[in-house]
């Protein structure tokens, strides 16, 4: 305090002059989805920029929903077992037992998050620690990166990379691969976690058996954590399988793996999540969770139960959801691949998730490149169309970190998981501007 303030009155004085923000924050203060979902709300005719269903959950999903609300069972108003409730704990233990060839104790190797999104804030927060390296493939769903720096660690990126398809094929993400040698020369005495993302957003690559071996191999060789995030593991299109790597030898142990409703069952906004994975890992994963969050929204909680339950009687039918609704998103992931084909964006073929990338490159005339910008290509061009055209994307280099950005700057990521006149209400849009550009 200046020697006259201490004349001032005791209000004014109040008024705090010293840094608020804690050093966690700097350097994560930015977020794309902040400026790009307002730019869609203002502008966009056509939304396919963040990634959630414009059509409705399964009607089974609504009204388990509806009976947990309006039941006789009031006590699903009220708090439920902070790390799960129950009935979802014990449902989740049985379906993922399954399929990882685990037994697995509810109580234990499972705990429920607010969407997947908390259940990564509580692995990052959990397990790495000032000075530890975490790798992260590239391009990767964009949150990894801040929550690595808040926790103390140092993100280290590895990028997933382009082969050109043979024969004039469209390219599948499938093209976009690890160098082996690449990536095994990012583990070091540092490294405490790989994040891995397949079906990955936004490529929709799913990692093979043979990449996943890759990783494992690694991880076992420097004795590294694996966070697994599979919250797309359903959405796996032609016949493709989804590898669990904690299912892989030596990798049960040391990896936690990550789920959503959301993405299961088509309901974003009840933000129900999940991880499964061994105690010793999974109690610290308690810790972080008991001392923030504590406790997740009762009532979605036994409607994602029951749907589960029906889930786990109908596995491997024809009417489960999880049969149907990648059916359903193959069907629109190809009229979207059609859509911009024609246009002349070329479309990279995703093998899951509910996301395409396309190239942008044919289109550089109607958004001039402004040399030395520090804002990436693709950002731009973003924003142009859904200010020009009305349609709302996503600029892949927003899923790169800082140094890589600019690499992979003509790409944009488009959600197909849209009804059909979503999707050729952006058809529309594609055609007369191909349509425009020709004629001009
Ligand atoms: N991981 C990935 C790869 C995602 O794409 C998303 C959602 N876009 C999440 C996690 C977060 O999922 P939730 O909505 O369940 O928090």
């Amino acid at each position: 305090l200046s020697l006259s303030s201490h004349f001032l009155p005791l209000s004014l004085q109040a008024k705090m002059s010293r840094p608020v923000q804690a050093r966690r924050l700097e350097g994560v203060d930015k977020n794309i989805w902040v400026e790009f979902v307002k730019l869609a709300t203002t502008y966009s005719k056509v939304n396919l920029g963040q990634g959630f269903p414009d059509f409705p959950p399964p009607d089974f999903l609504k009204e388990a929903f509806l009976r947990a609300l309006s039941g006789e069972n009031h006590m699903l108003h009220q708090y439920t077992r902070g790390f799960g409730h129950p009935p979802l704990v014990k449902i989740l233990a049985q379906f993922f037992g399954k399929l990882l060839g685990q037994d697995l104790d509810p109580m234990t190797n499972v705990m429920v998050t607010v969407g997947a999104y908390q259940a990564l804030f509580c692995c990052f927060q959990a397990f790495v620690d000032e000075g530890d390296e975490v790798i992260i493939i590239e391009p990767f769903f964009d949150c990894y990166e801040p929550m690595v720096k808040m926790a103390g660690g140092t993100p280290v990126f590895v990028p997933l990379r382009p082969k050109a398809p043979k024969g004039g094929k469209l390219m599948s993400s499938a093209d976009w691969q690890l160098d082996p040698a690449e990536l095994a020369s990012k583990f070091s005495k540092r490294t405490k976690a790989i994040v891995l993302n397949s079906p990955n957003n936004p490529l929709g690559k799913v990692f093979s058996r043979g990449e996943l071996e890759l990783i494992a191999d690694l991880c076992v060789k420097h004795d590294v954590l694996c966070i697994s995030d599979e919250v797309y593991e359903w959405l796996v299109y032609d016949g493709k399988e989804h590898v669990r790597i904690a299912s892989l030898q030596g990798m049960w142990d040391r990896t936690v793996t990550i789920g959503s409703a959301g993405k299961t069952f088509s309901a974003t906004g009840w933000k129900v999540g999940w991880i499964v994975g061994p105690t010793r890992l999974m109690q610290h994963l308690h810790t972080v969770h008991q001392n923030s969050v504590y406790h997740c929204a009762t009532v979605a909680q036994e409607a994602v139960a029951q749907g589960f339950q029906r889930e786990l009687e109908l596995y491997g039918k024809p009417n489960s959801y999880f049969i149907q609704l990648p059916k359903e998103l193959q069907q629109k992931r190809d009229l979207l691949v059609q859509s911009l084909d024609a246009a002349g964006m070329k479309p990279i073929v995703p093998e899951g998730t509910y996301f395409l990338v396309a190239d942008i490159s044919e289109f550089k005339s109607d958004v001039p490149d402004v040399p030395n910008s520090d804002e990436p290509y693709d950002s731009r061009f973003a924003k142009w169309m859904v200010k020009n055209k009305g349609l709302a994307a996503i600029p892949l280099s927003a899923f790169y970190c800082g140094a890589h950005k600019n690499n992979y700057s003509h790409f944009i990521r488009f959600c197909f998981a849209k009804e059909e006149a979503t999707l050729k209400a952006a058809n529309d849009i594609l055609q007369k501007w191909k349509r425009e550009k020709t004629s001009s």
